[in-house]
């Protein structure tokens, strides 16, 4: 297994434009909605956290409030 790689800092070349954009998690039953900068990308998309990355292998959540993407 690998770990996910966590953005932590915005690339050099990465302009800041006026608002950030942001994308929905890419797991299927989570709602929630993602900021580029605490987004977690695995095979391209862009998940919540770790949990959504992992496809809730504990039954786990991302966590986020009023999110229930585990069950
Ligand atoms: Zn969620
Ligand atoms: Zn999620």
């Amino acid at each position: 297994m690998f770990r996910y790689k966590y953005r932590q800092t915005n690339p050099p070349g990465e302009a800041q434009m006026t608002t950030a954009t942001q994308t929905k998690c890419a797991c299927p039953s989570c709602s929630c909605v993602v900021s580029p900068s605490e987004a977690i990308e695995k095979d391209g998309k862009t998940y919540c956290s770790s949990a959504c990355a992992d496809g809730h292998p504990n039954g786990q959540g991302c966590g986020h409030t009023g999110c229930e993407c585990h069950k």
